[in-house]
């Protein structure tokens, strides 16, 4: 279950330093999450790090 990050993304920066497993990197119009990385903190955090830093409340965590 990993993070999304959509279209709204502004490219702030924001919440590249808070993800524990560099899953967080750009994509050809925005940063995008690399779902192999992303554990959704597990192990880390109890939540994601990623989401509650983001100004535009453009990530989401997709439910499978
Ligand atoms: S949920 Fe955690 S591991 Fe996944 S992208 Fe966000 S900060 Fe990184
Ligand atoms: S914090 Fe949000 S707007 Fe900023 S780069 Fe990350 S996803 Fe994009």
């Amino acid at each position: 279950m990993p993070v999304v990050i959509d279209s709204d993304c502004i490219n702030c920066d924001m919440c590249v330093p808070e993800c524990p497993n560099d899953a967080i990197e750009m994509g050809s119009a925005h940063y995008v999450v690399n779902a192999d990385k992303c554990t959704e903190c597990e192990g880390f955090y109890d939540e994601p790090a990623c989401i509650p830093v983001c100004p535009v409340d453009c990530m989401t965590l997709v439910q499978e």
